[in-house]
């Protein structure tokens, strides 16, 4: 079980819950990143003392040091604190709960330096799943899933003989416009797409849930954690969000883990993997749900599942700009600059115009690819 973390992204939907987890367990907290919201790493800090603190911008780390200049925690910033916060001595596990594929490069620092990585940020594996399975394998060290569907199927897997799984079956919530056709989608606000059905979390993962673009990089994510195709992942739609995954095995048993959707259990358990542990989350009351439903994707209406299934399926680069692609349009949708359905749009066409020219990509490949995307979408508007 983990003794001590470093938390890259604490102030966020993640990174809170993580600290609940570490405060019930009395998990030691070395170091803690944010990236502009140092009203709450401040009260973070006096709670949990930790060594460093990483603020990402440089403007508010100098005046996050005046702050807390009382304290005995060091404070750096930057691309480079954050390497220095994913290496502290001392951490044997980094939680990373950063948002998008600015996770990446602190969750290979993490491994180059011999941690085990609770792993959130679902960017890091669908930018740089190769090198990452690599890393990880170079180092010896082991990355456990805190994605709620992943860490679904890594609980199903628990005493699953070798060669025995047929498929993956990962749940969606649907997210906030379930059941909308395409016509009225056409002028949802920010506000609508910010209202999940079940779980409360950061804006960006919100409206993922809404476009479905969550669904497809979990599949992405799932290919590289466990091994498999894309033609061996199902999604179903299932709204109550209390099964939060299943596998089908070869004998066609299906074994599902359910529960109160609340990340504190999969944080938890990738933090106190293979124990289990007394946790504050409401027990499930199965006669007070009553009924749980199932809905295949609406594909036509939401579109991009497929688009990352075709990303995954084109392999290399591919995932990486079609996640760069989202990112970028994300970030207009949420300033306002672009509707809805343009999300889809955007990265489809950034999916298929992309040509790959390597077969094997480098790091640098990933990060320039991911450059370029953003920069030509970011640029045309
Ligand atoms: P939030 O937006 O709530 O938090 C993101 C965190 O990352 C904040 O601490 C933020 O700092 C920090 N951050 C933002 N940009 C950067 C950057 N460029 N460099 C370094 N740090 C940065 O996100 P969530 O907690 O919702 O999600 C985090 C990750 O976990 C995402 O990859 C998401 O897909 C995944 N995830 C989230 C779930 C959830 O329930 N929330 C469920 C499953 C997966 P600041 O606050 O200072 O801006
Ligand atoms: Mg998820």
């Amino acid at each position: 079980m983990t003794k001590n973390i470093s938390l890259l992204g604490a102030t966020g939907s993640i990174g809170k819950q993580t600290l609940d987890v570490a405060r019930m367990h009395h998990i030691g907290v070395k170091a803690l990143t944010a990236n502009t919201r140092t009203d709450i790493l401040e009260q973070q800090v006096r709670e949990f003392h930790p060594e460093l603190v990483c603020v990402v911008n440089e403007e508010r780390a100098k005046q996050f040091k005046i702050s807390i200049a009382d304290t005995s925690t060091k404070v750096v910033s930057g691309k480079n604190g954050m390497t220095e916060a994913a290496q502290i001595a001392g951490a044997d596990t980094v939680v990373n709960a950063v948002v998008g594929v600015a996770g990446l490069l602190p969750t290979l620092s993490a491994i180059e330096a011999g941690k085990n990585v609770a792993l959130a940020n679902k960017e890091t594996l669908v930018a740089g799943g190769s090198i990452v399975k690599s890393e990880l394998k170079k180092h010896s060290v082991q990355l456990y899933p805190v994605d709620s569907e992943h860490s679904a199927i890594f609980q199903c897997l628990q005493g699953c003989p070798d060669n025995a799984l047929k498929k993956l079956i990962i749940t969606a919530s649907g997210g906030a416009f379930f059941g909308k056709s395409k016509e009225e989608l056409k002028n949802v606000t920010v506000e609508d797409a910010l209202k999940h059905p079940n779980w409360n979390m950061g804006a960006k993962i919100t409206i993922d849930s809404a476009t479905m673009m969550n669904k497809g990089l979990e599949v992405i994510e799932a290919s590289w954690l466990f091994d498999v195709g894309d033609e061996k992942i199902d999604v179903v739609v299932h709204r109550e969000s209390i099964i939060h995954s299943m596998i089908q095995l070869k004998d066609n048993a299906v074994i599902a883990q359910l529960g109160t959707a609340d990340m504190r259990v999969p944080i938890q358990y990738a933090l106190t993997y293979p124990e289990r542990l007394p946790s504050p989350v409401k027990e499930l009351d199965l006669t007070e749900i009553a009924k749980l439903s199932f809905y295949p994707p609406d594909n036509d209406t939401f579109e991009c599942l497929e688009i990352c299934r075709r990303a995954l399926r084109k392999g290399g680069l591919y995932p990486a700009v079609a996640n760069a692609a989202n990112e970028a349009a994300v970030q207009m949708f949420l300033e306002r600059k672009i509707g809805f359905l343009d999300i889809p749009d955007i990265v489809g066409k950034a999916v298929e115009n992309f040509s790959s020219r390597n077969e094997t990509i480098s790091l640098q490949d990933i990060l320039e690819a991911d450059r370029e995307t953003r920069q030509e979408i970011l640029c045309q508007r």
